[in-house]
């Protein structure tokens, strides 16, 4: 193969290479991008709207439920009968255990109290009476609540005393008339609703709800919440935890475990914490991850379906050019470019194998008359009938290259200057007796033919030299006629 078919090869390759990346880097690019705008577009939704307005119907649908405690203790902590009856001396106990009975029953209350700071008597609805002791650890709630700055505190007990059910506990300070701290008063009201509804939102949309005091210690939750109760112990969000309570409401979003979490947080002063409500990854975003996807692949096939093409068609003009330049178009022969490299194997198969190798070099007598006589296309004509016929009785290791205007080489692998010379002479009779038809009239013409056969120092041109010195004799000889050269001795 000559080496001007290697860079054709090479150039095919790097062509191939350069649109293949071409292809997939665009397809990547578009790909991409529009995967990454939508993917934008998606958080800032979820951001902005989903998770912001989830928030808003959570606290509309708790707000009842989280602040009827409150409202009973305030209401309950500017009771005149309350008041009056701890100013007047907290005689007639059954007053205020029925009271509390009432409270309690009325409201579906689990529990309602008053506890006298001046008696440290704490009065309950089931009439048990008992003195709250600073000594004791569980009275100590009692002692702290009038150190509140605010009026009230809540607090929530979801696993301890009432199992089954989420329960609110406020704990309010009563003052008389004149402002004096007169003791404590307050409800414990269950408010599984508002279990249920965090639940549901974890169920339905994947949302996690939970409240966090300003802190950051997650108060209530739900009970597929796993994560630390301390928010700034959440992987991801620790960093970035005090921007929640640094604002009545924010949106932010973390990482997670390699993944993006959406919060959004506002804030609740009745319990002064902050509602959360959290989001892993929206249905939207998983949507248009299976679209990169089939992007991707859909991309990878029509670039591997193009390139494969691609590369069909330039095989296929690519065999057509070499074709167009090693073979020549009057005679459909090989021509005398591509005569090096396939004389180099013959050559080289020959020495290996110690075979013998000739050639033999044709010429037509007297062609330029059948030019002169016939005109040019006539001739054009001859040599191509004269090149049919060689190629008939040639064998199919032979080739056959047109080597000047009406000269032509043969290169007979495995053949000795003998059997050259006899297919020469074969030829030479075949074309003797051959006749070509030219617009209706019939040429003959003959050929002269030397022959020669390598030897061991041979180079190509050493032995067509000589082939050439055979024919020149033959045409010396008087024409019609084949030579061998003298001084091989295959
Ligand atoms: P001889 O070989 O017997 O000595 O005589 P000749 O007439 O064949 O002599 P020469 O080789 O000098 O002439 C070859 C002629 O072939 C000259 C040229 O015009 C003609 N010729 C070369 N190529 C073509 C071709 O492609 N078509 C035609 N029609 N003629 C060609
Ligand atoms: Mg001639
Ligand atoms: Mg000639």
């Amino acid at each position: 193969m000559p080496k001007s078919d290697f860079s054709m090869r090479d150039q095919k390759c790097r062509f191939i290479a350069l649109l293949s990346a071409l292809l997939i880097s665009s397809f990547l690019f578009i790909s991409l991008v529009s995967y990454f705008s939508a993917h934008k577009s998606i958080a800032a939704q979820v951001e902005k709207t989903t998770l912001p307005l989830t928030s808003d119907n959570i606290y509309s649908e708790i707000q009842r439920d989280l602040l009827k405690p409150i409202f009973i203790s305030s209401m309950m902590a500017t009771d005149t009968f309350v008041r009056d009856w701890v100013i007047n001396g907290e005689n007639k106990h059954e007053e205020i255990i029925h009271y509390l009975k009432e409270i309690k029953e009325s409201h579906g209350a689990l529990t309602s109290f008053f506890i006298s700071e001046k008696t440290k008597t704490y009065y309950h609805p089931n009439g048990v009476l008992r003195k709250v002791k600073k000594s004791n650890k569980n009275d100590a709630w009692y002692f702290r609540v009038n150190d509140l700055a605010a009026d009230y505190e809540v607090n929530v007990d979801a696993d301890m005393a009432y199992k089954a059910k989420l329960t609110i506990f406020i704990n309010h300070k009563i003052f008389d008339y004149s402002g004096g701290y007169i003791g404590v008063i307050g409800v414990g009201l269950p408010v599984d609703s508002v279990q249920t509804l965090i639940e549901s939102y974890k169920e339905r949309y994947g949302r996690e709800v939970f409240f966090i005091d300003k802190e950051g210690l997650v108060k209530l939750h739900g009970a597929s919440y796993n994560e630390p109760k301390d928010i700034r112990k959440i992987e991801g969000l620790s960093a970035i935890a005090s921007q929640i309570s640094s604002s009545q409401n924010s949106a932010i979003s973390y990482k997670n475990n390699g993944k993006t979490i959406y919060l959004n947080s506002r804030f609740i002063p009745e319990f002064n914490w902050y509602l959360i409500v959290a989001q892993q990854k929206s249905e939207d975003e998983t949507r248009i991850q299976n679209i990169l996807i089939t992007n991707l692949l859909v991309s990878l096939a029509a670039s591997i379906i193009i390139i494969f093409l691609v590369s069909i068609i330039i095989s296929g003009y690519q065999k057509r050019l070499e074709a167009m330049a090693t073979t020549d178009k009057l005679t459909g022969t090989a021509n005398r470019q591509i005569f090096n490299a396939l004389f180099k194997q013959a050559s080289t198969h020959s020495k290996r194998n110690k075979l013998p190798l000739s050639v033999i070099m044709l010429d037509i007598d007297y062609f330029k008359k059948i030019n002169d006589e016939h005109g040019h296309p006539a001739g054009d004509q001859v040599l191509k009938e004269f090149s049919e016929t060689i190629k008939r009785i040639i064998r199919e290791s032979d080739s056959i290259f047109r080597w000047g205007g009406e000269e032509f080489l043969i290169l007979l692998p495995d053949s000795n200057i003998k059997a050259a010379h006899k297919l020469a002479d074969k030829i030479r009779l075949t074309v003797e007796n051959m006749t070509a038809t030219f617009s209706g009239k019939p040429i003959t013409t003959t050929i002269s033919a030397g022959v020669a056969g390598i030897t061991d120092t041979d180079t190509a041109d050493d032995l067509i030299l000589r082939a050439d010195k055979a024919l020149y004799t033959a045409k010396e000889n008087g024409r019609n006629r084949v030579e061998s050269a003298v001084s091989s001795e295959t």
